[in-house]
């Protein structure tokens, strides 16, 4: 439909741990506006895919682009690592991550903990800041907690303020690494709503999830990944309504 560059390209990705090799070369595009799952079992390659686009864990063979712009890199193989450090803080900050245990500053207010890296980090104005993080806490549901400190805050509200901290960056996609798995489930609810109304937006999302539910109501696409390599991929409807390796049938029968 566009002929614009995808936000995030990833082509043929190979990433070892030492000499554990656990992507074995993935290719992952996502459009603006492209709602990308990556399911699979544990120990597959999810959070670490999620890790190598953002750049906060080094790959050893393949490219990632933003916006068509490639990752430069310095050093081949297990030396392999991106040679410009400006590029990196661009494309980390414009590849906002929420993860599974929420990581929010326990010493910082919410409000706080959403100002915090537009600030230090874009060098924004912080009046500016401000009035946008308020904004984003209201979207998010707690706009009546800025003042309070996560500790004092449910998981799911604890969640939604870690959202509101990856919008205030402004980010051109949002990377969610299992977003519900820590919350009990009538929490889950809550924060799959608010990522629910964030695909609706159109907002650019890559999102690691068990939830096979929520992968099916908002995925453009769907990636079922097994030991490193993409076993299968497709829409939902017809990821989950007709999957064709037995591997992913077996997954979606465990899962259900
Ligand atoms: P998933 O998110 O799908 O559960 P991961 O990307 O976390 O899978 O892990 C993929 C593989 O990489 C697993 O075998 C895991 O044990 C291994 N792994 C992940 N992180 C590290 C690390 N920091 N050091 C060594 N091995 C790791
Ligand atoms: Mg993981």
């Amino acid at each position: 439909m566009s002929d614009q560059a995808p936000v995030i390209e990833i082509r043929g990705l190979h990433k070892a741990y030492g000499s554990l090799e656990v992507i074995k070369g993935v290719d992952i595009v996502a459009h603006k506006g492209d709602v990308v799952s990556l399911i699979g079992s544990s120990g597959s390659g999810k959070s670490t895919i999620l890790r190598c686009a953002n750049l906060l864990e080094d790959s050893q063979q393949g490219d990632i682009l933003f916006k068509g712009e490639p990752v430069k890199w310095k050093g081949a193989g297990l030396a392999r690592q991106p040679a410009d450090p400006k590029q990196v803080l661009r494309i980390r900050t414009n590849l906002s991550m929420v993860f599974q245990q929420f990581n929010l500053w326990a010493h910082m207010t919410i409000l706080q903990n959403v100002m915090e890296a537009p600030i230090t980090v874009l060098g924004r104005d912080r009046a500016e800041v401000e009035q946008a993080a308020r904004r984003y806490l209201d979207k998010v549901g707690i706009g009546d907690k800025c003042d309070a400190y996560p500790a004092q805050l449910s998981g799911g509200q604890q969640q939604r303020a870690a959202i509101a901290r990856a919008l205030c960056m402004e980010p051109e996609a949002l990377l969610f690494d299992e977003p519900t798995s820590a919350l009990d489930p009538e929490l889950e609810q809550e924060v799959i709503k608010v990522i629910k109304d964030l695909a609706a937006e159109g907002r650019t999302m890559l999102i690691v999830t068990h939830d096979m539910k929520m992968a099916s109501d908002i995925s453009s696409h769907v990636v079922f990944l097994h030991q490193g390599l993409i076993e299968e991929q497709g829409p939902p409807a017809r990821l989950f309504g007709a999957p064709e390796s037995e591997r992913l049938k077996q997954f979606l029968s465990a899962t259900v």
